[in-house]
């Protein structure tokens, strides 16, 4: 495995290996649900590179920015173990000069939901992605269920900016108890770990009232109802999967949707409707 942390020498890199190539963008602090990524671009893909960059363009003031976990010689193991052939770790200033001015907006569909609690955050994603594209240039782009308002943002952006790329969306990874894996999981106390995958049951209790053909409002009460007392929901919902608007009846394809904070960690989970 290669490890790069200049765009040039990226690009150098990447214009030897065989294609099709495939393309994990991650923001480190490596766990399973990242290397389901790794692992489905090395099963799909004849190369694969991936990036490790906590871009700071999609973190808010006041957000967690300096205490997002770091965890550079590990992620190096993990990707070396799910044959990365090219690891990108640009610094900050690699990415971004003194008087970078530049941005991508991927317009309404990052303004709702995630986008209304944290208003910068999908012109930073949007913007961080388009230029590690422009950096690889991979055939496939993998992405993960987990984020589901990205996947849209991100399908938007590759389709209304030409880019010839594929986009693989992996099904989210999931502790035993039904907790999405999250670098975030890492801030939880002992409480707040035990409360957590009630954010999951939220969604599952949604979705099942739901397809048992209860109102959507009387669904979105069963899962504020399931969710332990100790947490604070920011939404539930039920959303296209493309266009990230509402929807009712649930109809495929659909993300249902929550977000909640346990304590001062904010989590988001989904179920993804797609038949
Ligand atoms: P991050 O490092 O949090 O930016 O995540 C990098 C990629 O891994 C994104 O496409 C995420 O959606 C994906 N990812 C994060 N957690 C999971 C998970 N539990 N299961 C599947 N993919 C995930």
């Amino acid at each position: 495995m290669q490890i790069v942390t200049e765009p040039s020498e990226a690009r150098q890199a990447l214009a030897s290996l065989p294609r099709p190539l495939g393309f994990v963008p991650t923001m480190g602090a490596l766990h399973e649900g990242h290397l389901a990524l790794l692992r489905q671009a090395r099963r799909r893909d004849t190369s694969v590179a991936a990036s490790i960059f906590v871009n700071p363009m999609q973190f808010g003031q006041g957000e967690d920015f300096e205490r997002y976990p770091r965890a550079v010689e590990g992620d190096r193991r993990h990707c070396e173990a799910a044959g990365v052939d090219v690891l990108f770790v640009p610094s900050p200033k690699a990415m971004y000069p003194a008087d970078f001015s530049t941005s991508v907006d991927a317009g309404a569909l990052g303004d709702a939901y995630e986008g209304a609690i944290r208003p910068e955050h999908f012109r930073g994603v949007a913007t961080i992605v388009v230029k590690l594209l422009h950096v690889i240039g991979p055939d496939a782009l993998y992405l993960g269920q987990k984020d589901a308002q990205q996947t849209a943002v991100l399908r938007r952006v590759v389709r209304d900016l030409n880019f010839p790329i594929a986009v693989e969306i992996v099904e989210t990874v999931r502790e035993a108890d039904g907790l999405a894996l999250s670098s975030r999981n890492a801030y939880l106390n002992e409480r707040e770990r035990a409360a957590a995958p009630t954010l999951h049951r939220a969604l599952v209790a949604l979705r099942d009232a739901l397809q048992e053909g209860a109102p959507k409002e009387a669904a979105i009460a069963r899962a504020h109802q399931t969710l332990d007392p100790s947490a604070k929901a920011d939404y539930f919902d039920v959303v296209d999967a493309l266009t990230f608007t509402p929807i009712d009846p649930l109809r495929p394809e659909a993300f249902v949707i929550g977000a909640a904070r346990f304590g001062t960690t904010r989590l988001i989970d989904n179920l993804w409707i797609r038949t």
